[in-house]
């Protein structure tokens, strides 16, 4: 996703104070590529980013969160903003019935999100809804459309598939009115691509049934095509809202941005399956979090360094294992561990840590921590990879080195041996003695 790209740069800009200019170009191009390839429209994308920039430049960073962070914050408003507001609501038309009109191509829902629909505005907002089948063209549209109104207990309207889709439509309202049908819900015909004979259809369909809402039914799996195929729709017919459907498949949901940016038409339901309880109301935040390629932006960012830093650690945890642990892989531990952050977390992330009783009221300060780390670059390397040869005067030597006491060479001999015994323990408690015990 879209984080995944920013990681990089986040990493670089991380502990910065304020969020350059440089900073900012370097994530936007990460941010354009990214919107790319998740189908957006290029002219949105250029348009986006410059207002990114714009608001991210210059800022101060707030405390809780990094500058990669805020950056990614600005995106994620920016995409929500440019997404337009919740609008889930269905017109109701001063005199019933409430006409709304199904349109789109070949198998992008329509069918299915007619029977949707109805289903919820009969369970959410109590109305009576009829459907009506004007499909004529696809084989066994008719009959879907059927088995759909069973299913749901609810009428629906067809007159066969020999008399013409405008001629459905008009007698369908009458009898919805003869009925008191409140809603009625028109399913008609797509192609698989737009032509001149359907889109005629649909404006004669639409004259007779003067509808309250055309909804166009798009296929979110399209991407891009979706996006022209909503400016044709919206060109010819007028267009009140959009329903994104399929987006319970692993589609990036570009789509979505560009369709409302394009046509300017509300997206206002998404489908979520096949299911007839498979429809939402649309929210933009979630849909720019799913663009943005993750479930909560912010914690998001710190669950991909938490996972990077779960790599290290299992890399530790062999070695533990393996009893190969060296003041080397400790330097570069503690190396690590200083550009993570504060210095106390460096106890949790050792694997076991949080387990071993002595380890919890340990502080460690910033000073101490580069002491330890002058002591062991004053050690040779075979010093380093074997401490047991580490005599007085290589202690003398190393001391002098690093600029630091003989005691403090010693307890850092210490503490390590101390350490390498927990490991020894841990790894034969992990042996299956004690079950249940698992490095974390
Ligand atoms: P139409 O040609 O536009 O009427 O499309 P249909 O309603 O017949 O749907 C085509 C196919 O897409 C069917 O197999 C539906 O079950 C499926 N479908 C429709 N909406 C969704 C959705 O939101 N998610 C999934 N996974 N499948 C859907
Ligand atoms: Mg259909």
């Amino acid at each position: 996703g879209l984080a995944d790209r920013l990681q990089n740069t986040i990493q670089k800009i991380r502990g910065k104070g304020k969020v350059t200019e440089a900073d900012v170009k370097e994530m936007m191009r990460e941010v354009r590529l990214a919107l790319l390839e998740a189908d957006v429209n290029f002219k949105v994308v250029k348009d986006f980013v410059k207002k990114v920039s714009e608001r991210s430049i210059g800022q101060e960073v707030m405390k809780s969160l990094t500058p990669g962070q805020q950056v990614i914050k600005v995106v994620q408003e920016e995409l929500t903003e440019l997404m337009g507001g919740e609008q889930s609501k269905i017109a109701v038309a001063k005199r019933p019935p409430t006409v709304i009109m199904m349109v789109g191509l070949q198998g992008a829902g329509k069918t299915t999100t007619t029977g949707k629909l109805a289903n919820l505005l009969r369970k959410k907002h109590n109305r009576n809804p009829m459907l009506v089948a004007a499909d004529i063209y696809r084989p066994a549209a008719i009959k879907q459309l059927e088995t759909l109104g069973k299913q749901l207990n609810m009428p629906v309207f067809s007159l066969g598939d020999k008399i013409s889709p405008v001629e459905i439509a008009k007698q369908a309202i009458q009898k919805a009115k003869d009925d008191h049908h409140d809603y009625v819900l028109i399913d008609t015909a797509g192609r698989l691509h737009i032509d001149e004979a359907l889109m005629d259809e649909l404006k004669q369909v639409k004259e007779i049934a003067n509808p309250d809402e055309i909804f166009l039914v798009v296929d979110a799996m399209t991407g891009q095509d979706a996006v022209n195929v909503a400016e044709s729709f919206n060109d010819l017919l007028g267009l009140t809202g959009v329903v994104l459907t399929k987006l319970d498949g692993d589609t990036r949901g570009g789509a979505a941005l560009s369709v409302k940016a394009v046509t300017n038409t509300p997206i206002k339901f998404v489908g979520l399956g096949e299911k007839m309880d498979a429809i939402e109301p649309f929210h933009p935040e979630r849909m720019a979090s799913r663009i943005l390629g993750m479930g909560d932006v912010l914690t998001l960012i710190e669950k991909a360094q938490a996972s990077v830093d779960e790599d290290k650690a299992k890399e530790l945890e062999q070695k533990m294992r393996s009893m190969s642990f060296t003041f080397e892989d400790f330097l570069e531990q503690l190396t690590q561990v200083r550009n993570m952050g504060p210095l106390d977390e460096i106890l949790n992330m050792l694997p076991g840590a949080n387990k071993m009783k002595g380890l919890k009221n340990v502080q460690v300060d910033e000073k101490q921590i580069s002491h330890v780390e002058a002591i062991i670059q004053s050690m040779t390397k075979q010093e380093k990879i074997n401490p047991d040869i580490i005599n007085a005067s290589r202690k003398k030597r190393i001391a002098k080195g690093s600029g630091r006491s003989v005691q403090e060479v010693n307890r850092l001999l210490k503490q390590f041996e101390d350490m390498k015994k927990m490991m020894k323990q841990m790894t034969s408690m992990s042996k299956g003695k004690k079950k249940g015990f698992k490095f974390p």
